[in-house]
């Protein structure tokens, strides 16, 4: 459920027409709700409730400052995967017990920020990164709190690009070697191992694979402890998805993965962490823009549309679905029409949709990418010199733009032409 919904004809987020929105801002624009922001958020804060519990919004989804101090208001943690996450998420006033540090590829600099600033734990997913993490604690005289993500060889049947729980993947250490590198771990100056982190992907429409990960874990904790371990915290990652087609999608809810979570790993007592991103924002956030023109094709309609693969990628890259609605809502009865939804960029692939059935546009109308609050806005880019578009926060009737859009200038000045040219 979300709170992009039609009144009297307009398409609004919360009580604001997104319409007035557009001219205010300009086209194209992204545009979040805070009431589905927060709604989501506790959602999965009330399916563990009755466990020792913390919610760590994995940033990486949206991390504009708004977003991270809403949540951060509610109660959130944040998941971060680079020193700019950091600093990002303590800027927006999150405390460093708070953060928890992922990623498989974690620099020196990017350790002793965290350490000095403050942190909650750090997932380690290698070897050699475990051992460049003891020697910065060490060095900074610190002993940090560490978890260990284990790869448990999981197909969580999701987009080969957003699957991270196979063996075949670069995260993780195979949860067949743990045994022996708990053993490691416990031995280094600087660590304090506490858990074990998993995540095994993204946009999972089916609860199977996360069940088999958490026994998996389970067993893990079992031994581990048995082994002299004290396992008292485990991340549980994130990657429950979204229904990005409102027509024809029923994936599970929070409830039941809090459900699958307490039945797995309940009896163990420990502390429960989870790392959800796209469930908390992917449907908290619509993409405005506004019909160009319509080109007649040899054998179809091209909507070319003001928004574009830089501005969201997310169909370029995974072939995603984006529902896309008239801000106009279609009188009852109106003529469908089909097109190839497309945006300027010059190449093929910046083609939202292709034979796409839905509302007859016409130039200057506008319309909603919908689910686009996830894994948007963050992976922008400035390709064919457009710049990145403002991003907007809705809060009952108020609206704010908590991004502004760049003037050209800007954009176009952070390049130096070097004086000896
Ligand atoms: C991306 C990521 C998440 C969030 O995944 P969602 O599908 O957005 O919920 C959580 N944890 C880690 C380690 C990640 O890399």
């Amino acid at each position: 459920m979300d709170h992009f919904l039609y009144r009297d004809g307009m398409l609004c987020a919360e009580d604001v027409p997104l319409a007035e929105i557009a001219a205010s801002v300009g086209t194209p624009f992204y545009c979040y709700s805070a009431a589905t922001l927060t709604r989501h958020y506790k959602l999965f804060d009330e399916a563990l409730d009755g466990m020792e519990h913390l919610v760590c919004y994995a940033m990486k989804a949206n991390s504009n400052q708004a977003v991270l101090k809403l949540l951060g208001d509610l109660g959130a943690g944040m998941d971060v995967v680079s020193g700019g996450e950091y600093r990002r998420a303590r800027a927006a006033g999150i405390p460093g017990e708070r953060i928890v540090f992922s990623g498989v590829g974690k620099t020196e600099e990017e350790m002793q920020t965290a350490i000095e600033g403050g942190i909650r734990q750090f997932n380690i997913e290698s070897e050699p990164e475990m051992a460049r993490l003891s020697g910065v604690a060490a060095r900074l005289g610190a002993e940090v709190p560490v978890t260990i993500r284990v790869n448990p060889d999981v197909d969580a049947k999701t987009h080969e690009k957003i699957a991270t729980g196979k063996s075949e993947n670069k995260f993780g250490i195979p949860i067949s070697r743990a045994s022996a590198v708990y053993a490691q771990a416990a031995k280094l100056p600087g660590l304090k191992v506490i858990g074990i982190d998993v995540h095994i992907g993204s946009q999972l429409v089916d609860l199977d694979p996360f069940r088999l990960a958490f026994r998996k874990v389970a067993e893990l904790t079992e031994q581990l402890r048995a082994e002299g371990h004290e396992i008292s915290r485990l991340d549980l990652g994130g990657g429950l998805g979204i229904p990005y087609e409102r027509s024809n999608a029923d994936p599970p809810l929070p409830r039941d993965f809090g459900q699958v979570i307490r039945e797995e790993v309940g009896h163990l007592g420990c502390e429960i962490e989870i790392e959800p991103g796209r469930l908390i924002a992917g449907n908290a956030g619509v993409l405005v823009s506004e019909v160009i023109y319509v080109k007649e094709g040899e054998d179809r309609q091209f909507l070319i549309v003001d928004a574009a693969m830089n501005d969201l990628i997310r169909p370029a890259m995974y072939g995603a679905h984006h529902d896309i609605i008239p801000l106009n809502e279609p009188a009852p009865g109106a003529e469908p029409a089909r097109y190839d939804v497309v945006g300027p960029v010059c190449e093929s692939g910046d083609t939202f949709t292709k034979g796409r059935d839905m509302a007859a546009m016409a130039p200057g109308e506008l319309i909603a990418f919908r689910s686009a609050g996830a894994y948007g806005a963050v992976m922008a880019s400035e390709y064919n010199s457009r710049p990145m578009i403002p991003e907007v926060l809705v809060q009952k009737d108020q609206f704010a733009v908590i991004r502004a859009r760049p003037s050209f200038d800007e954009m176009i000045n952070r390049d130096t032409i070097p004086e000896w040219l």
